[in-house]
């Protein structure tokens, strides 16, 4: 399947794949274009670009996260071409939408012989580049639970230079009216990360600092990042305390502003 083709001609062109038969599903018609709201949910189709995505007033308002992610996304250049759909499907650990998706409880609409199935996003994605898609099946739409009460999500990442580069780590992190904080982690481990606050240690606002910090020490411990080109593993688990930090306090300014609105 070519969406955007900015991951499948890269292998194409190091010859990591070969398929006989390469199908562009912009020249499907059947895959309907577009960003709409159904069933309380938004609907993204896989011919949907990260430029699209970022302009759509509907996704700025609802699901700001997920903008500056989508936003972060290569260049100019790249996210003219680049589908959300396309980054979640290529299975990066390193994918800079997949956290924001995992946070918002999205899922992604599968289309084969037997009809249509839905699968949470975080479930679709099995590991490095693998992805619960069978042979017949493609990816037609990503799906979006609208949320009914406040909500205030972010996220942000850490590059090893500014411009284009793939992430180091990324995080997204949301926060709903109970106050306790779900985190998605990227680039840590093959498939994202979510961790959720239980006991509230580490999101609530009236707690000490040190015991904000302890919460949020056992928080990310729980991941075990590697060290590779990008990073070592004791600098992602640095960062990761840090974009936790400045995205949970993000989050909560949004959640606030939620409730000033409604
Ligand atoms: C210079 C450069 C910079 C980049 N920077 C970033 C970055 O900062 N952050 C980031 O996350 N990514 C980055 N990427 C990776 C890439 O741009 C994204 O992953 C992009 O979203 C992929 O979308 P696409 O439409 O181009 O996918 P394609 O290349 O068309 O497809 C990717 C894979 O998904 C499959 N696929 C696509 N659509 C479907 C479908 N509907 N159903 C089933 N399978 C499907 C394809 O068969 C292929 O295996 C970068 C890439 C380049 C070349």
């Amino acid at each position: 399947m070519l969406a955007g083709g900015t991951d499948l001609t890269v292998g194409l062109r190091h010859h990591l794949i070969a398929p006989k038969v390469v199908i562009d599903l912009k020249r499907i018609n059947d895959i309907a274009a577009g960003i709409e709201i159904t069933d309380g949910s938004l609907r993204i189709s896989a011919k949907t670009t990260m430029a699209k995505l970022v302009r759509n007033a509907l996704v700025q308002h609802h699901f700001p996260a997920l903008v500056e992610a989508a936003d972060v996304v290569g260049s100019p250049q790249i996210r003219n071409r680049a589908t959300l759909i396309g980054n979640i499907c290529n299975a990066s650990p390193a994918a800079d939408t997949v956290p924001v998706l995992c946070v918002y409880g999205a899922s992604v609409i599968v289309y084969g012989k037997g009809g249509e199935r839905e699968v949470a996003v975080v479930d679709f994605i099995q590991g490095n580049r693998k992805i619960d898609l069978q042979r017949g099946e493609l990816v037609v739409a990503v799906k979006l639970p609208i949320p009914k009460t406040a909500y205030g999500a972010a996220f942000d990442r850490v590059t090893r230079r500014r411009g284009v580069d793939l992430a180091t780590v990324n995080l997204c992190c949301g926060i709903g009216p109970s106050g306790r904080a779900v985190l998605a982690l990227g680039a840590v481990s093959p498939r994202p990360l979510l961790l959720e606050d239980a006991d509230g240690a580490f999101s609530n606002i009236d707690a000490a600092a040190a015991e904000r910090m302890a919460g949020l020490d056992g928080l990310v411990g729980q991941a075990a990042p590697i060290s590779d080109v990008r990073a070592s593993a004791d600098y992602r688990r640095a960062m990761l305390k840090v974009l936790a930090e400045r995205t949970l306090a993000h989050a909560q300014d949004r959640l606030q502003e939620w409730g000033q609105n409604v």
